[in-house]
């Protein structure tokens, strides 16, 4: 598969394309392309050009287009998960992992338990994590960039949620599994998954007055960072995404 980049809109301008910044330093310094080579640039919108390099500089770039379609590998199940804040590196490898997957959205929550809570801290990191996102929905060959939620506490992020049609949270104290019977056929999931200490009691009773189904994944503990990335896979999996 061609290099992807997910680029300004306005750097596509039919019947070229330009390559500004990092990406045409990328080409040139990383890939050592050379005219004549192809890549595949997106806007974000779910469509993807085939562009053919003509120039390349040290900061900028050009390509004729060659084709352009409609990306096709995007899941037609919109899922977004509310990840309960973990450490820098545990949550970061749920970005990249749960871009892999097919995720739609991400929501740092910020639990009772919550070890990072600082929201400006989180906003911070609001930059890296979306290079993270973007690189990965580059590697993945998907068509449209998950989109970063700023990090909610639980109460908001429950109203936040509640607009969406099912409602999942794990908890590992659940009485009944319940994924299978939860997953009826919908297109847009909110998961909430807790962060490393685990959601409180009290976080389960308000998920359940708010009909979340609240669903238990087998008896084994799963780190959080598992567990998010683990229903959504067989989420995934139980609703035909990987037909
Ligand atoms: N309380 C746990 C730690 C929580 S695990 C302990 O005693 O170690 C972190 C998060 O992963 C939980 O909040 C829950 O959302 C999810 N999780 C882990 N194992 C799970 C299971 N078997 N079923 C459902 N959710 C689980």
């Amino acid at each position: 598969m061609s290099h992807r980049f997910f680029i300004p809109p306005n750097w596509i301008t039919p019947p070229t394309v330009t390559l500004q910044g990092d990406v045409a330093r990328q080409l040139r310094t990383v890939l050592r392309m050379q005219p004549g080579h192809t890549i595949i640039v997106l806007d974000n919108s779910g469509r993807e050009w085939q562009v053919k390099l003509t120039e390349i500089g040290k900061s900028t770039a050009q390509g004729e287009i060659v084709s352009e379609e409609q990306v096709e590998s995007e899941p037609k199940l919109h899922l977004t998960l509310y990840q309960g804040t973990l450490k820098a590196q545990k949550f970061e490898w749920v970005l990249q992992k749960g871009t892999e997957l097919g995720v739609s959205g991400f929501v740092p929550l910020i639990c009772q338990r919550s070890v990072v809570r600082d929201s400006a801290a989180l906003t911070k990191k609001e930059e890296r994590w979306q290079r993270i996102i973007r690189e990965a929905a580059e590697q993945a060959g998907r068509g449209k960039l998950p989109h970063l939620e700023p990090a909610l506490p639980f109460d908001q992020a429950m109203r936040h949620a509640y607009a969406t049609p099912l409602r999942v949270m794990l908890w590992e104290e659940a009485l009944a599994p319940g994924l299978k019977t939860a997953l009826v056929k919908t297109n847009r999931i909110a998961l909430f998954v807790g962060p490393e200490g685990g959601f409180t009691a009290e976080e389960a009773a308000t998920a359940q007055q708010m009909s979340f189904k609240v669903v238990k994944l087998g008896p084994r503990i799963l780190r959080a960072e598992t567990a998010g990335l683990a229903a959504t896979a067989a989420i995934m999996y139980e609703l035909g995404e990987w037909e």
